[in-house]
């Protein structure tokens, strides 16, 4: 009996509910059901005492601002149109940092250049053809679309031809040996995983694929191969080739596209295949780049700072629009807000536009040397190096308990859907990993990854790439989340 009832309740409301939601939508839309068992959320004492009602107006009123503000799409439009590829120790990159540091002296905040040594190498020639296959016609060969990897050596001007010998992982190389890889070229075809990415994991999949373009060459060079290739580390299949940094390996190193990859692959299965390269990079002496530092100095703590940063060198073969001019673009935006709205922190809100995060991050170690003794001071960094795509919170480094004390600023973001934070146990964020390993609570904005990877390190990553509103919702989180830090009654706690 008992079941029957309880089956005839339950039939009941949702014969109720179903009355009632054909009731609204004769008028209007039906009112959103919070989901079953939800309470309403209490904020905790700490949760209250750093959020005033005061602070929650003030982060609504940036919020509403940014999201209505077209500063930082204006900014990384110039940084990529008008400027153009910044990599590091180039005419662009200096051009940038006067750029940018000119924009921040214009919103009244205290800029200073930061000199940083960085690395020069610049692009060549990059060209390769198959030139023996099985099933091949006479007197034909095959193109290969590649590009050089960063810090890649060159070849001879006429190039080289060798041998390729196609592996799938490190532990193939190894079992192969010296004797077998002496004067090959190696090329390793490790398959990005475009479901991990379309599973919203790009940066998973990134990572399992890095490791051969980051470290292959290195290896291939240490059993003897005259150089290395590998599969570009990248999610669509428009045969572009995706370049990137690489572990100095004293041997000419390329990528490969996902669709080239596959032809060597498949013909090597079947036979001998030998591959005519030619990579003609050089490295010139080091130069000399910046990171740009701007504060807007905090109304009663100036000697506690929080970070809003990105990177403001790019590669060379696209504009560097997504990696990363959209970054420094929103933390330059979070400035300009406060300006605008003149709202001064109690803390220094301090812009970074870092140099060199692409070729080795010689701008993270300078300021690293030069402001350790002050990273007890530092109460957090916030990095946007993940693209400019729809933000969906932010990857955090940090105690639960500071993860706790930040809700509050995160359900001002809940309306554009920017208030996930999602625990890390890596830095979230290449620049501000030396902070954060010394202790200071890092947080990287969490944007949409589906896309970043057909693009990133590719001629592709162009303005187009960057929808204007998924910007301004980019700069909405970085400026709430700025603010929020540097406004906060206590510094987060560590
Ligand atoms: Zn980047």
């Amino acid at each position: 009996m008992t079941k029957t009832r309880c089956d005839l309740c339950f039939l009941l409301i949702v014969l109720s509910a179903l009355t009632l939601t054909s009731a609204h939508s004769q008028n209007q839309p039906p009112a959103p059901t919070p989901p079953p068992f939800a309470a309403v959320p209490q904020a905790s004492q700490a949760q209250q005492d750093n959020f005033p009602a005061q602070l929650l107006e003030q982060l609504a009123a940036i919020k509403a601002a940014a999201l209505a503000d077209d500063y930082a799409y204006r900014q990384v439009a110039h940084l990529t149109e008008n400027i153009g590829a910044r990599p590091s120790g180039s005419l662009q990159a200096k051009a940038a940092v006067d750029y940018v540091a000119e924009e921040l002296r214009k919103l009244g905040l205290d800029v200073q250049l930061e000199e940083v040594k960085v690395p020069h190498w610049v692009r060549g020639e990059e060209t390769a053809q198959l030139v023996e296959y099985a099933g091949q016609a006479a007197g034909t060969t095959q193109k290969i679309v590649l590009t050089a990897l960063g810090g890649s050596t060159s070849t001879p001007a006429e190039g080289i031809t060798a041998d390729v010998i196609v592996v799938n992982n490190f532990d193939e190389l190894k079992a192969l040996g010296h004797d077998k890889v002496s004067g090959k070229i190696v090329f390793f075809n490790e398959i990005f995983d475009k479901q991990k990415a379309a599973g919203g994991m790009a940066f998973m999949a990134y990572g399992e694929a890095v490791r051969y373009r980051g470290a292959g060459p290195r290896e291939a060079a240490g059993l003897g191969a005259v150089a290395a290739l590998v599969r570009s580390v990248g999610s669509a299949d428009f045969r572009l080739p995706h370049t990137g940094w690489s572990f100095p390996a004293g041997i000419p190193a390329g990528a490969v596209t996902a669709e080239d990859a596959e032809l060597m692959a498949h013909l090597s299965a079947q036979g001998k295949l030998r591959i005519h390269l030619t990579l003609t990079p050089q490295k010139l002496p080091d130069a000399t780049g910046f990171n740009v530092i701007a504060d807007l100095k905090g109304s009663e703590h100036p000697e506690q700072v929080v970070v809003v940063s990105g990177h403001l060198d790019s590669w060379d073969l696209g504009t560097g629009a997504i990696d990363d001019g959209a970054g420094v673009a929103v933390a330059m935006e979070a400035a300009e807000i406060l300006q605008k709205l003149h709202l001064r922190p109690k803390r220094t809100l301090r812009v970074i536009a870092w140099m060199d995060e692409e070729s080795g991050g010689a701008g993270s170690q300078t300021y690293t040397k030069d402001h350790s003794s002050e990273f007890l001071h530092h109460i957090a960094a916030i990095e946007s190096d993940a693209g400019a795509a729809h933000p969906l919170g932010f990857d955090a480094k940090m105690t639960a308990a500071a993860a706790d004390v930040l809700r509050p600023a995160l359900t001002v973001l809940q309306s554009i859907g920017a208030n996930v934070l999602r625990e890390s146990t890596y830095p979230p964020g290449a620049d501000i990993s030396a902070m954060s390993e010394a202790g200071v609570p890092a947080l990287g904005i969490l944007q949409d990854g589906r896309t970043y990877f057909h693009y990133h390190h590719t001629a592709a990553d162009t303005l187009d790439k960057i929808v204007p509103n998924e910007l301004r919702e980019n700069a909405a989180a970085m400026a709430v989340m700025g603010y929020a830090l540097a406004d906060m009654r206590d510094p987060l706690p560590r």
